[in-house]
């Protein structure tokens, strides 16, 4: 299979998700799932928490409040949405925008997993904790965790222990493991709610400038 028929298989199985409750609250509401957006090719992806009340209107990640910033940012550091790809930790809106609970991650992340699998990008930058916490755990970073607020822009690089890699691709994967870095961003909304935040996250996204 090739890489769009690949992309095409997890949208179709999101779009068929019932893993989760989620589900019922999508169809509901008449909601889409947001499976992500931007270039299968982009060497950064960015992942959010989850979709919020316009993402789930519309089927695209961050284009309410949040995406506002985000593109400001983006601006900022001229990356253009096309090049990067955008995608959250969970497909489906929770109600009221709550936390995602542990049950809906475990059943989402294998889309998100499959999604990073397929574009092999070099930077994955997580926004906010929750995106943050999956993706160093997933990356041998556990022991790296902290508060997004200490190690928000920092650049942290995978530890793969040997034995989750077996067999004979186990020379391929480390090599496209240890080309990843991990840089961890505070999450755009939370400049909505504290607006000085935004020249931290401003200084965080100038890191990106030269792995653009
Ligand atoms: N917040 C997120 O975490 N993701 C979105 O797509 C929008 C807002």
């Amino acid at each position: 299979m090739d890489k769009e028929q690949e992309f095409r298989k997890v949208k179709e199985e999101v779009i068929n998700c019932r893993k989760c409750s989620l589900y019922e609250e999508r169809i509901k509401n008449n909601y889409y799932p947001v499976i992500g957006e931007g270039s299968h090719q982009a060497k950064i992806i960015f992942v959010g928490e989850a979709p919020g009340l316009n993402e789930a209107r519309t089927g695209r990640p961050f284009c309410g409040r949040a995406g506002d910033i985000l593109d400001e940012l983006l601006e900022l550091v001229e990356i253009r949405r096309e090049d990067i790809y955008i995608a959250n930790i969970l497909k489906c809106r929770p109600p009221q925008n709550r936390d995602p609970q542990l049950e809906e991650i475990k059943a989402c992340v294998p889309y998100l997993e499959r999604q990073i699998e397929i574009i092999k990008p070099e930077i994955i930058c997580p926004l906010g904790r929750f995106a943050m916490e999956f993706l160093m755990k997933k990356h041998g970073l556990k022991n790296q965790i902290q508060g997004i607020s200490k190690i928000h822009g920092k650049i942290f690089e995978p530890q793969i222990a040997a034995e989750n890699l077996q067999g004979s691709l186990f020379e391929q994967k480390k090599e496209e493991v240890r080309r990843i870095k991990i840089i961890p961003l505070y999450h755009p909304a939370v400049a909505t709610y504290n607006p000085s935040m935004m020249e931290i996250l401003k200084k965080d996204f100038k890191i990106l400038e030269k792995f653009k």
